[in-house]
């Protein structure tokens, strides 16, 4: 599936290139190729897209790109929230970046070391090339996967919601044309059989009459599978008829806690064992229309407290077992977000390699109202009790279509169900047996615990002789001391409960 979750943005860029003029090679990189094989060597300028997951990695690209004398390039969201730190390792950093930002980069094209220039245009591009004019980049990539081939499309930028801990809940929600979306969907049927469709829109369907009156206008009913994101509150019973005409198979809501982010769940201001009463019928019904809902929750929120949130979880997982569970432990990225201004005010962002920043390997927020072994202990409980044999025979049985419920099964005896259970069942032990691990978890001490520090090793395998002097470490308050008249976290602020 890795290849199937490619982004569009280097495919855009490698558009844009090309439009000015320039020789574009693309590799999508989806962890399983050798890196210093399919890299090209001849090459002026080297972009690099990469979440904060990879941004070791791709410091390490960097550095053996630059000590051949090319000049480098960050982008993506990793560029977006921790663009001091990048600086470091790269000649230019990118912020939002549109066709202006790009050319400025190709005209300057020169080294700038020790610290590179952070470039950013106001707000995200007003138009992206479509799928027609990304076709030669995205065919490679499909071709890496090898059962399901799902074409990443966008058709919004931003969110008008205003979920604290979102990367877009800061960005102008802004529709970038239902024209091209119309060229595009039938461009893909020349080209694809029964193609399919990932939205990679923040929070699709926003403009839900627009974007349904585009795709009926264009493709027959069903002769396209689509995915998407989209809030509960923009699932009602007639969109989700709609949606099921028009060949919608997954949707992915965020449902995020049981205490707050009513208004994305359209439950309001109703908390607690009433709101997953009404999520849970209210997903149930999704689940009669699309035959694949992953509901989302983001874990060790600061309105959690106690057992009752996680013992709330495990009442919807019982009640609604179509639903495949996606956790997340709360990540502070950066400057992704304004709310982690407040949590490095309030001394609670913890320095973990960014390599383990994928929401579940690491949490660099220090919990508000738990201490560590005892979150640990609820969110193995409650990975567990998702990822029992009980609960993924229940999915299995509640979900009608073969695919979906083959990629249940899949995915709950996978990296996703059985190996977080491992990991964190790992992380607990060793919160009890390494002296190292509760004062750096606590941001007591600096000291890495080498339980960490040889995974990112492990993964970046022959790249971590590249990786520059002092990159596993970065500046978890960088955020807020670019801020001006500010030096640091407020002393003595640290909100631990131990
Ligand atoms: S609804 Fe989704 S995309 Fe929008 S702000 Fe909330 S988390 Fe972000």
């Amino acid at each position: 599936m890795h290849a199937n979750l490619a982004s569009i943005m280097p495919q855009v860029i490698a558009v844009w290139c090309e439009e000015a003029g320039h020789d574009v090679r693309l590799v999508c990189y989806t962890g399983f190729e050798n890196l210093t094989d399919v890299l090209p060597r001849d090459i002026d300028l080297l972009f690099i897209s990469a979440f904060t997951q990879a941004a070791q990695l791709s410091y390490s690209i960097s550095s053996m790109f630059q000590q051949r004398g090319v000049v480098t390039v960050l982008g993506g969201p990793h560029a977006r929230c921790y663009p001091q730190d990048a600086q470091k390792y790269f000649d230019y950093v990118l912020g939002f970046t549109d066709k202006e930002t790009l050319n400025a980069v190709l005209t300057d094209c020169a080294a700038h070391r020790p610290m590179g220039i952070h470039l950013t245009a106001k707000g995200q591009p007003p138009t992206l090339p479509g799928v027609r004019e990304r076709w030669k980049f995205i065919e490679p990539i499909l071709a890496k996967a090898p059962i399901l081939k799902i074409v990443p499309m966008i058709g919004s930028l931003g969110c008008p919601y205003t979920c604290s801990f979102c990367i877009d809940s800061v960005v102008t929600y802004q529709p970038l044309g239902f024209e091209q979306i119309r060229e595009d969907l039938r461009f893909l049927r020349t080209k694809m059989k029964r193609p399919r469709v990932a939205w990679h829109d923040p929070n699709f369907g926003v403009k839900f009459t627009e974007y349904m009156d585009t795709i009926e206008g264009a493709v027959p009913p069903g002769s396209i599978d689509f995915l998407a994101e989209s809030s509960l509150s923009l699932l009602s019973e007639p969109h989700l008829g709609r949606l099921q005409k028009n060949g919608f198979k997954a949707i992915l809501p965020g449902i995020e806690s049981w205490y707050s982010l009513g208004n994305k769940a359209k439950t309001g201001s109703i908390t607690g064992a009433e709101k997953v009463r009404q999520v849970s019928q209210h997903v149930n019904m999704v689940l009669r229309y699309i035959p694949y809902v992953q509901t989302n929750f983001v874990l060790g929120l600061d309105v959690d407290q106690g057992p009752e949130p996680f013992e709330l979880t495990k009442q919807f997982v019982d009640m609604t077992p179509g639903a495949f569970p996606g956790y997340s432990l709360l990540t502070a990225f950066g400057q992704a977000a304004p709310l982690n201004l407040e949590f490095q005010k309030n001394g609670r962002v913890i320095g973990f390699p960014f390599h383990l920043l994928n929401n579940n390997h690491a949490m660099n927020v220090i919990p508000k109202n738990y201490g560590w072994p005892e979150f640990y202990d609820h969110v193995i409980d409650l990975t567990k009790y998702s990822f029992s044999w009980r609960a993924i025979w229940n999915r299995y049985r509640a979900v009608r279509e073969r695919i979906p419920r083959w990629m249940n099964v899949v995915r709950a005896i996978s990296t996703e169900g059985f190996g977080r259970i491992g990991y964190h069942s790992k992380v607990r032990r060793l919160l009890q047996t390494d002296p190292s691990f509760l004062p750096f978890l606590n941001g007591e001490s600096d000291q890495l615990p080498s339980f960490y520090q040889d995974r990112v090793r492990g993964d970046l395998g022959a790249l971590w002789q590249h990786l520059p002097d002092g990159a596993l470490y970065h500046d978890p308050n960088a955020y807020l001391n670019g801020q001006p008249g500010v030096a640091g976290p407020l002393p003595g602020a640290q909100a631990v409960d131990t």
